[in-house]
Parts: C-alpha cells; sequence; structure tokens
C-alpha cells in the first residue's frame, strides 16, 4: 500500500485496477532459428491477433472520434494484408534462418528508410504507420502487451506519463473508472478532458508509472489529488463511502439543474460550460449549462491527418447551435499550437512553443485554413444564437485584421446566396497580459471579452501550465491576476460591454465569491461544475461581496486573499 499525491484534476472517486498506458520494453535478441516453419507459423499468429487488435480499435475510433479518425487505422490493417510487406519478412526467416522478431524488424526498417526518402507526403505517412504497426506484431511475438485505449474492456484505472487528447477522446466511461498521470497540470488538456467526460482524475504525481503495476488495485482521489496503490480494507472502505457521499452531494447539486443562477441578493449571472466537441453538449444540458462559453474548436483538427473540410466544421457547428437552442454558444476559433500540435501541418519544433507561432498568429498568416472556419460557422450561424472569439489577441492590429478576415468571408457567402445572421458578436479571449493591461482600448471594439486565465496566469507568472514543478505558480487569487481580471471587466462596462471568464479560474469555489464581487458577467466552466457553482452562488450576496472589493484587490499575497474568502464565508 502506498499513497503518491498529484494535482486533483477531475472530481470524484474511481476504484478499479491499474491499466497501464505506456509503450512497452520492445527490446529483443536477433537469433538463429533451424525451424523457420514454425517461425513463419509464429509470425503469422502475431499478425493475425494485431488484426484483430486493430479491427476493434478502429471501430472505437470510429465510433467516438468519427469515420475520418478510424482511416488511419485503416492503413494500419492495410499494412498487415500487404504481401508485398509480409511476403519479404517471410522469405528472410527462411533464407537467412533468423527469428521473427529480426526479419520484421529489419524489413520494416529498410521500407521505412525508403519511403521516409520519398519526396512524397502520402509515402512519408505509410512510413510512420509500418513504424506504428510493426511494434505492435513485435509486442505479440515478445508476448508482451501493447496497451491501447480502444482495447479496454473491463473496469480500469488508466496509468500513463501523460494522455493526448485523442487518447483521452478514446476512453470509454463505461470502463475507464479514473486517470492519474505523471506529468500536466490543473489546466492541462487532458485534466480538462477528463472534467468533460466526468472520470475522476489525479495528474502530475511524477512517479505514478514508476509506483504502479498493471493490475493493481488503485483509488483515485480527484477531489483531494491522492492516488491510493493496493489499500488496505479500512482505506477501501473509507473511499467506498466517501464516493457514496459524493454521488449524494450531486443528487443535492442536481436539484438546482432548471434553476437560474441568482445571488442571494437576487442578482443573475450566466453559468456556461466549456466544451470539446458536440458530444459534449449532453454534459452542459444535463448540468444545467445557461449556454456554452467555450467551444474548444481545436479537437475538429486533432487525432487525424489532415484539415477538417468546411463541411464537416459546420455539421459539427450547426449541432452544437442547434442543440443550444436559444441559448448562447461562444467559439473560439482555431487555437492550435502549445501543447495542441497538428503534426500534419509540419511546423517546425520551436524552443517555446506557448510563445510561438500559433493561434491567431497562425491563423493569420495562414488564412487559407482560418477562412474555411470562419465560413463553416457563419454558414451555421443561422441554427442559433452564435458569438465568436478570438484566441491569443496581443494586439489590437491583430483583432482588427481576424475581424475584417471574417468580415470579408461573410460578404463572399452572403454573394454565394447563403443566409448569415445579422446578431453574431464578436469578442476575444483576454489571455496574454498586454490586452489584460489595455482592455480599455480594446473595450471599444470587441463586442464581448472572455477572460482565458489558464493562460494568462501561465503568462503572467511565467510558469509553464504543464510542467508540476512550477504548478504551485499557477495562483489564480494572485493580486496581480485579480487586478489584471478586474480591468477587463471595468474597462468592459465602461464601454457597455459583457466580460466574462472561461479559465478553469472560472469554476474554482475560492475565486467565485471574488468575481462575483467584481462585477464578472459570465463565468464558464467544465461542465460539471455548474451545480456546485450554482449552489455556492445561491448563498452569496453580490453588494456584500462588491464591498471587498477593494480588499481583495489590495491584498499582499495569495493566501492573504484565500483566508479573507474563507473568513467570509464562514459569517
Ligand atoms: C485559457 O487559456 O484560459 C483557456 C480557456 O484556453 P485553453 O485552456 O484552451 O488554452
Ligand atoms: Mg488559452
Amino acid at each position: 500500500m502506498s499513497n503518491v499525491i498529484g494535482i486533483a484534476a477531475s472530481k470524484g472517486i474511481a476504484i478499479a485496477k491499474a491499466y497501464v498506458l505506456a509503450t512497452p520494453d520492445l527490446s529483443f535478441e536477433k537469433k538463429k532459428v533451424e525451424d523457420s516453419e514454425s517461425e513463419i507459423e509464429r509470425l503469422d499468429q502475431a499478425i493475425q491477433i494485431s488484426k484483430q487488435e486493430l479491427e476493434k480499435i478502429k471501430e472505437n475510433a470510429r465510433k467516438s472520434l468519427g469515420d475520418e479518425h478510424a482511416e488511419i487505422f485503416s492503413a494500419h490493417l492495410l499494412v498487415l494484408t500487404d504481401p508485398e510487406m509480409i511476403n519479404p519478412i517471410q522469405d528472410k526467416i527462411k533464407s537467412e534462418q533468423v527469428n521473427a522478431e529480426a526479419a520484421l524488424e529489419e524489413t520494416a526498417n529498410m521500407f521505412v528508410d525508403m519511403f521516409k526518402a520519398m519526396d512524397n507526403e502520402y509515402m512519408r505517412e505509410r512510413a510512420a504507420d509500418i513504424q506504428d504497426v510493426t511494434k505492435r506484431v513485435k509486442a505479440h511475438l515478445l508476448g508482451v502487451t501493447f496497451p491501447d485505449p480502444a482495447l479496454i474492456d473491463e473496469e480500469v484505472v488508466v496509468i500513463a506519463e501523460d494522455l493526448t487528447p485523442s487518447d483521452t477522446a478514446q476512453l470509454n466511461k463505461q470502463f475507464v473508472k479514473g486517470f492519474t498521470t505523471n506529468i500536466g497540470g490543473r489546466t492541462s488538456h487532458s485534466a480538462i478532458m477528463a472534467r468533460s467526460l466526468e472520470i475522476p482524475a489525479v495528474v502530475g504525481t511524477k512517479t505514478i508509472l514508476s509506483d504502479a503495476s498493471d493490475g493493481d488495485m488503485i483509488i483515485v482521489d480527484g477531489i483531494d489529488g491522492i492516488v491510493i496503490i493496493n489499500p488496505s480494507e479500512e482505506e477501501l472502505a473509507s473511499y467506498k463511502k466517501k464516493q457514496e457521499d459524493f454521488e449524494e452531494q450531486k443528487r443535492v447539486w442536481a436539484k438546482l439543474k432548471d434553476e437560474p443562477t441568482v445571488s442571494a441578493d437576487n442578482v443573475h449571472v450566466e453559468l456556461v460550460a466549456n466544451i470539446g466537441t458536440p458530444e459534449d453538449v449532453t454534459g452542459v444540458i444535463n448540468n444545467g449549462g445557461e449556454g456554452v462559453g467555450l467551444y474548444r474548436t481545436e479537437f475538429l483538427y486533432m487525432g487525424k491527418s489532415e484539415l477538417p473540410t468546411e463541411e464537416e466544421q459546420f455539421e459539427a457547428y450547426k449541432s452544437v447551435l442547434e442543440q443550444m437552442g436559444e441559448k448562447p454558444v461562444v467559439v473560439r476559433t482555431l487555437d492550435i499550437g502549445g501543447d495542441k500540435e497538428l503534426s500534419y501541418l509540419k511546423l517546425p519544433e520551436e524552443m517555446n512553443p506557448f510563445l510561438g507561432y500559433r493561434a491567431i498568429r497562425l491563423c493569420i498568416e495562414r488564412d487559407d485554413i482560418f477562412r474555411i472556419q470562419l465560413r463553416a460557422l457563419l454558414r451555421a450561424s443561422t441554427y442559433g444564437n452564435l458569438k465568436i472569439m478570438f484566441p491569443m489577441i496581443a494586439t489590437l492590429e491583430e483583432f482588427r485584421q481576424a475581424k475584417a478576415i471574417l468580415l470579408e468571408e461573410k460578404e463572399n457567402l452572403k454573394s454565394e446566396g447563403y443566409d448569415i445572421s445579422e446578431s453574431i458578436e464578436v469578442g476575444i479571449m483576454v489571455e496574454i497580459p498586454s490586452t489584460a493591461v489595455a482592455a480599455r482600448q480594446f473595450a471599444k471594439e470587441v463586442d464581448f471579452f472572455s477572460i482565458g486565465t489558464n493562460d494568462l496566469i501561465q503568462y503572467t507568472m511565467a510558469a509553464d501550465r504543464m510542467n508540476e514543478r512550477v504548478s504551485y505558480l499557477y495562483q489564480p487569487y494572485h493580486p496581480a491576476i485579480l487586478n489584471l481580471v478586474n480591468n477587463v471587466i471595468e474597462a468592459a462596462h465602461a464601454e457597455g460591454k459583457w466580460a466574462g471568464m472561461c479559465g478553469e479560474m472560472a469554476g474554482d469555489s475560492i475565486a467565485i465569491p471574488i468575481l462575483l464581487g467584481l462585477g464578472l458577467d459570465e463565468f464558464s466552466m467544465s461542465a460539471t461544475s455548474i451545480l456546485p457553482a450554482r449552489t455556492q452562488i445561491k448563498d452569496l450576496s453580490k453588494e456584500k461581496m462588491t464591498s471587498y472589493k477593494d480588499d481583495f484587490l489590495s491584498m499582499d499575497t495569495a493566501d492573504e486573499v484565500e483566508a479573507l474568502i474563507r473568513k467570509i464565508s464562514k459569517q
């Protein structure tokens, strides 16, 4: 039994066996083999099992990510049925009398080198397919399992170094009861996705991958950020009780599902949700969201081999807008870069990806990509209450350029005969300190602000949000952050605009009273945070919180602010 401390990333308690999602050791020795026939038989068996697995992965990918994503696995299957690939391996086993592992690897390497050297994008991708497939077959030859999220078919807790967004999207909630990772913070994308999937998660444990092994009994306490490996009977009993209490708490919260969000002194604020895919809308509705405050569209672009088409995007945006009816839906344009890569764009590696060529910077330059997204959004605008916002805006010129492209596409579409809504608000995310400081200038031109504190805190405190070693600097109540947030809200209100927040801070129970006091209009958070936040706001007086505004803004440290909030809430 041992306890590992991490960062609580998604609330709830999970109890199940460990499923280690890590590439196994695939090293082997090249050996002479006399009996070539049985070696070829061994190879065939490994290929057959790999095929069955790939069929299953493909089917799961199709269900969770759509047809296009599933095509990657069709390409993998093709490699395994291609005689031009398989025959040379068999020949090598026979003619050189080597073991199947060696014949497989040497043949595969030869093809990989050949394809990689070709001046053809398609062939280079085939090289990657061969590498992936070879690993799987080799694992089966060596008798080790090659884990994959799509192969999980019993109740488990997934343990990994980190989870990519496409790994996370493939986790089947029916079987994956929780997950825990070595790296990451509360605002890394695997954590954000865990919350939208409502799977308990603890991230940034640093050591869980070496501390736990496949099959260990694991408790993930996503409320307090603890992972327990092989718990004692008493611990198990106490966590089962904690799990039941949490379920009971959820039932109490659920009573406010269809109520508006009003403070004790009857002031309404908007509680909306962050989503990543059209499928997440069900969670928003089930959790009583008053709209969508952030639709992270980059997931449409990730985990596939090419850019999504205008039609594909149009369908996704239309689906979200239709499902939400008259409720507002704020769609953020492509925010790629940082920890969200698009391998097929072949962008050069950067020393500081979070400070680099990303989001709106990339979209303005690659307006071929940007225009397709904007066209899809504009065409979908008549299906609901659409608002568009641009990410990572640092200068007014960037906003003006992005908006000009939007307006150009609107005119183009109108001349092509499309109906476009005339009431689309166009706003920006405030996640770069320059924009927060100069909010007055921006407020004159934008329709709204949405404060992205995940990045605003990372950039203000100069602390990488993916690096658990500096996660102590993620300080939402730091006076610098509160003053920036206040500046943005005041600037918006001075121009008659609204200010929202879509970073994780908006759903933080210590931050909520402060933000209410500072006058924030819209709080956008993981769907599962909405009902606890609504319950909390019901008991808070906005007038009273406003009376503390100067105190919040003039305290010396984040700890002092937190202590003040705890004192106020006891009164
Ligand atoms: C943010 O930066 O606060 C935000 C909401 O955007 P993302 O987490 O997607 O970077
Ligand atoms: Mg951001």
